[in-house]
């Protein structure tokens, strides 16, 4: 084991290199410079897993145009509580950002983030009239109450003119339309965040290093044991305090520390596939996110959307996702992640888990199969006049969806970000994705309050917050005044006019 764990400094080890652990090292390194910190990705390069541009859908998730994040009950009433909290949490990471283009960290925040309207797009008396509630309760929220909402084709057309070419006008459509949406390639953020993380005293940033195991010892709360894959040496490193930012590759390093926490968790491993346009004319037509409503038994993670993307500085327009499958819980792992994951705490509440989805299976196995030609007629209901040759598959991120131990249930599978920390505070990590990287400052916060809690109470803790996120732990949508400046001053920072 090296032999440079002192134990006035805190170590933090990070495993993994995603928008995760850059985020964390950030936030860590400016709470305290005097933080040394070591950061693992087994890669040769940051960031090329789900937090990769083409991985994942670069939505700045706002709950402008997610609609399962406004679900309706049986009598038709929308339920806006868990849109109002993931547009403040997006608000926090805007300020975040801002706060890092305003220090100089990150200069062009161009290379990261732009506006793209956020469109929700439905057909069908049903969807029209659940569109409608959705905007009469939405709007009524300071966050949402620049949304327009619209049934008028003339004014559809001008949204989203690709959506509208060819549509059979007898069909009644509606659709809701927030201007100052966003559009994020967390690939480059990441990257950009590591960079400044690189530069810093205190901070290395080991790429093709696969973190094997995470066990406690005597001396050190944890000690990380490392596998160098260019010299193929392993060696150990000590820590105060591990996160485990590893995506996909977070469930066995979590297995591996025995906290009891951890135990009952198991992953269903759900990947992606996207159709990407090919052609330029197609591509510049369009400019909009457009989301509109998840297939009966499918994942919300599966919701259809017709999304305009700016990666590495040119547009970019691709529709999907499709779900597949693979058992894989990284999509550069290997085929044996699923079958070694399962153990005597979670194999009850996987197949509990499975037993309670299973329309959601029938769904999953039916996009498996599912064609050129079928994943074209999906497309259609977006745009009607698609063609096949304009669009070609590309593979995106995998995606482990957790599945916990519940007492009543047996197993529940669960869709958003699980934050497991050890009792103690010195271990902690993210299961899970959805809503991820949009939401990462509010999730990495709550790591940091529930893992260095003295820390985050004293003074000088406190105020930097404020100097990073001014208005941290304030509800925007209760202050509309405060909303309205802070929305002001960061599209001002990210050059989002
Ligand atoms: C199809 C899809 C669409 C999505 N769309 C959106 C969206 O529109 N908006 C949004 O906000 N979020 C979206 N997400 C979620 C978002 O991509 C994730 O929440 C986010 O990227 C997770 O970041 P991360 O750092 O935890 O994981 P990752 O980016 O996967 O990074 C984990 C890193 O850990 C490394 N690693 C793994 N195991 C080890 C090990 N043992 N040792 C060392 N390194 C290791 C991996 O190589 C990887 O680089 C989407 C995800 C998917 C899959």
């Amino acid at each position: 084991m090296e032999d440079d764990f002192n134990e006035n400094v805190p170590h933090i080890v990070l495993v993994g290199g995603g928008i995760m652990s850059a985020t964390l090292g950030v936030l860590l390194k400016h709470l305290d410079p005097r933080l040394t910190i070591d950061i693992f990705e087994r890669l040769d390069n940051l960031a090329a897993e789900s937090s990769d541009a083409w991985n994942n859908a670069g939505t700045g998730h706002s709950a402008f145009c997610e609609l399962n994040y406004t679900p309706a009950g049986n009598d038709g009433c929308i339920d806006a509580a868990k849109a109002i909290e993931i547009a403040e949490k997006f608000e926090v990471s805007r300020q975040f950002w801002a706060w890092l283009a305003d220090t100089g960290v990150l200069p062009d925040p161009s290379a990261f983030i732009r506006r793209v309207p956020h469109v929700s797009f439905v057909w069908g008396e049903d969807g029209v009239a659940y569109l409608k509630e959705r905007f009469r309760v939405l709007s009524a929220h300071p966050l949402f109450a620049d949304m327009k909402y619209s049934e008028a084709p003339d004014v559809l057309r001008q949204w989203m003119p690709l959506v509208m070419e060819g549509r059979d006008p007898s069909q009644c459509v509606a659709a809701t339309y927030v201007e100052h949406g966003t559009d994020v390639d967390f690939g480059v953020l990441a990257r950009a965040l590591f960079a400044h993380l690189d530069s810093l005293e205190g901070v290395s940033v080991h790429t093709h290093h696969e973190v094997r195991n995470i066990f406690r010892d005597g001396q050190a709360p944890w000690v990380v044991r490392v596998h160098d894959r260019v010299y193929d040496v392993s060696r150990e490193v000590a820590a105060n305090f591990v996160f485990i930012g590893a995506g996909g590759g977070a469930l066995p390093l979590l297995e591996h520390c025995g906290i009891p926490e951890a135990s009952g968790y198991g992953g269903f491993p759900v990947s992606g596939l996207w159709l990407k346009c090919v052609n330029p004319k197609v591509i510049s037509a369009h400019h909009a996110k457009v989301y509109g409503r998840a297939a009966i038994g499918a994942p919300p993670m599966s919701v259809p959307h017709l999304d305009s993307r700016v990666i590495r500085g040119e547009k970019a327009l691709l529709f999907g996702p499709f779900a597949g499958f693979s058992t894989k819980f990284l999509k550069e792992g290997s085929y044996l992640d699923l079958p070694l994951s399962i153990g005597l705490d979670n194999l009850l509440p996987m197949i509990s888990a499975g037993l309670h989805n299973l329309t959601l299976t029938q769904y999953l196995v039916k996009q498996v199969f599912e064609s050129e030609e079928e994943r074209l007629h999906e497309l259609h209901d977006y745009y009607p006049n698609a063609r096949l040759e304009d669009w070609e598959l590309s593979v995106a991120g995998q995606r482990v969806q957790v599945i916990r131990k519940d007492d009543k249930e047996g197993g529940i599978l669960c869709f958003g970000t699980e934050v497991v920390t050890a009792h103690d505070g010195t271990l902690a990590t993210l299961l899970g994705a959805s809503p991820g990287a949009s939401t990462s400052v509010s999730i990495l916060l709550e790591i940091l309050h529930r893992c260095f809690a003295f820390e985050m109470s004293v003074d000088h803790w406190s105020e930097r917050l404020l100097e990073m996120i001014p208005g941290y732990g304030q509800h925007l949508n209760e202050n509309p005044a405060l909303l309205k400046q802070t929305r002001a001053r960061t599209a001002r920072a990210l050059r989002l006019h």
